[in-house]
């Protein structure tokens, strides 16, 4: 099967890329391998009834398949170069806003159209963050929110289906490099070639990037793993910050041991849940732009970055041993109220059950002071008593905390400021490179590949 283009993984880079190549080059044959289902096969079995923890599918339906890792998500599209990637470091900053603003273009084109657009532009919230030794970090975020995620998911899929030819459930095994372009092996067997290759593998995709980076003497770097916990409390008490700016990115530097502590995918009305990767289950979080769907809460992750390069460099590896452990003494997610970690004993089920704030996830009541490392969790509850002073009840008894939230990044692949490797026409973009995290950088870094290939042809 010879294409022109071959993209493997149909998250946002993926689509993206699709989507802006065939919009820019018609003629061409474009092919994407997923490894997992189209769109409306995607179901996770946790029903919260029957099933109520993750049980290790062959491929996960959160993570895998059309939409990638974001299509459940909540839909939070970042305008900005303050977080969610460094793309800016390849492509520029004014080239990464322009391109994270088309996609926005695109998305509200495409169903996204009547929801709102945030901003922290003008935000007196700033000034009330700096004089609580908090920082407001700069951003406009567009939320669709899960449901209207989804929507444009289906309308960019209706899009593409008949320009572009889709292969799910077709995992790419290896990559090798031809004398011109590329064959692509599925674990199926089945072969593909193209002239150029776009590799949008995400954060599932880790461990097989790896596997690629090594067999093509593609150079890597280790990055960092984000650990810490999703804190869920009642809407009101951030009310005044969600209200305004829906999702905000606060950073605290610990009075201990200086450390930076951030909040992380902010759910205002949302529901906090699962998410597995490689088998591991591990916490996070989504809210929905359907009044019926929302919920009494706000959850927010609280997050600590922890890198590391000599002689360990495994910093995956560690965020996987505590996720590990806190799956082997809970079987799943731990839950904690806030005021049972300051006690220093272990919820129970009736102390959660009695809590003033009901918990969306069913998780398991444990003690997570057993699980995360101390300096990580002595700067979590330094920066709950901070963010209790521009939110009062933040620190309160009944506050929950979820464990383990670890966000796993990819290791760094090398690439030049096109977004490739050192083979000519095999692009690494998304999640996957090491150098995005978020929806808006991922699916700017799938445009920006396919106008250079266009430019390029
Ligand atoms: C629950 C959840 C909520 C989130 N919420 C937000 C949010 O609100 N805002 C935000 O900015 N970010 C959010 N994120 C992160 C965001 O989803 C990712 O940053 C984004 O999806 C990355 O896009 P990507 O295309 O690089 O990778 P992915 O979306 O991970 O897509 C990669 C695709 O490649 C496929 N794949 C992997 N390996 C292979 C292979 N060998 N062969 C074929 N296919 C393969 C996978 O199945 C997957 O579908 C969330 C993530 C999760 C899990």
């Amino acid at each position: 099967m010879k294409y022109d283009v071959l993209i493997i993984g149909a998250g946002p880079g993926g689509i993206f890329s699709a989507y802006e190549l065939v919009k820019l080059q018609p003629q061409l044959r474009v092919a994407v391998l997923e490894a997992g289902n189209p769109l409306d096969k995607r179901k996770c079995p946790i029903d919260g009834k029957k099933i109520k923890s993750c049980i290790g599918c062959k491929t996960c339906s959160i993570m895998n398949g059309f939409g990638g890792a974001g299509a459940f998500s909540d839909g939070k599209y970042n305008i900005t170069n303050e977080f969610g990637g460094t793309l800016y470091e390849y492509i520029g900053k004014a080239e990464a806003l322009e391109l994270m603003h088309y996609v926005d273009k695109i998305n509200l084109e495409n169903g996204g159209e009547g929801t709102k657009l945030y901003t922290t532009a003008n935000t007196d919230i700033k000034k009330l963050c700096l004089q609580n030794g908090l920082h407001l970090l700069d951003a406009s975020v567009r939320h669709l929110g899960t449901d209207i995620n989804y929507v444009v998911l289906e309308n960019l899929y209706e899009h593409l289906r008949d320009k572009v030819e889709f292969f799910f459930n077709t995992p790419a095994d290896t990559v090798e490099k031809l004398e011109e372009g590329y064959r692509v092996v599925t674990a199926k067997g089945e072969v593909f070639e193209s002239a150029q290759c776009i590799i949008s593998g995400g954060r599932s995709g880790s461990k097989w990037m790896e596997k690629v980076c090594r067999d093509l003497g593609i150079p890597t770097k280790s990055n960092r793993v984000d650990i810490g916990v999703r804190v869920e409390l009642p809407y009101a008490i951030f009310s005044h910050l969600t209200d305004e700016l829906y999702e905000s990115k606060i950073v605290y530097r610990t009075e201990k041991y200086g450390d930076l502590v951030r909040t992380f995918c902010m759910n205002p009305k949302g529901a906090v849940v699962n998410e597995n990767t490689n088998g591991i289950v591990t916490v996070n979080g989504h809210s929905y732009e359907d009044p019926v769907m929302q919920t009494e809460n706000t959850n927010f992750a609280l997050l600590v970055a922890k890198h590391f390069s000599e002689p360990f460099k495994d910093s995956n590896g560690y965020g996987e041993s505590i996720a590990r452990l806190s799956n082997m003494l809970g079987g799943g997610v731990i839950v904690q109220r806030f005021g049972d970690l300051i006690r220093g004993r272990r919820s129970t089920k009736s102390r959660i059950e009695e809590s003033f704030t009901q918990a969306t996830l069913s998780a398991t009541p444990g003690d997570l002071s057993l699980v995360i490392p101390k300096r990580i969790l002595d700067g979590i509850i330094e920066m709950i008593y901070a963010l209790d002073k521009i939110a009062p009840g933040t620190a309160g008894e009944d506050t929950l905390l979820y464990g383990v939230e670890v966000k796993f990044y990819n290791m760094e692949v090398a690439l030049d400021n096109n977004l490739e490797t050192c083979h000519k026409g095999l692009f690494v973009i998304g999640d996957c490179s090491g150098i995005t995290h978020s929806l808006s950088h991922a699916s700017a870094s799938g445009v920006y590949v396919a106008r250079y290939i266009s430019e390029n042809l």
